[in-house]
């Protein structure tokens, strides 16, 4: 196990975070279809994205999260989440296959 996996779009270990998000969706047969979005928050991809950028930046320069910043990029984290575009699912399947 090397921890994080290596992001889909760049295929570098550049992810800074991951975010596990629940799904429902209907699929072509009007079921409901529950499942597990992920969204990473990678160094490499999302550098140019105005909510993204500032956490990429933060940990570019820091390396880590300092203490006395934790409740600032917490903030900054949850925009990011707020924001995060999920995947359409068969788009997360496409781009997770090459990877098993
Ligand atoms: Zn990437």
């Amino acid at each position: 196990m090397t921890g994080d996996p290596p992001c889909p779009r760049c295929r570098t270990d550049s992810v800074l975070a991951e975010l596990r998000l629940p799904l429902t969706w209907t699929n072509a047969s009007g079921n409901e279809v529950r499942g597990v979005s992920e969204v990473l928050l990678c160094a490499r991809c999302d550098a140019g994205d105005p909510v993204a950028g500032p956490i990429v930046a933060y940990f570019a320069m820091h390396g880590s999260v300092r203490p006395e910043h934790t409740a600032e990029l917490a903030r900054a984290l949850r925009h990011w989440a707020d924001r995060a575009r999920l995947p359409r699912p068969d788009e997360t399947e496409a781009s997770y296959r090459g990877d098993l």
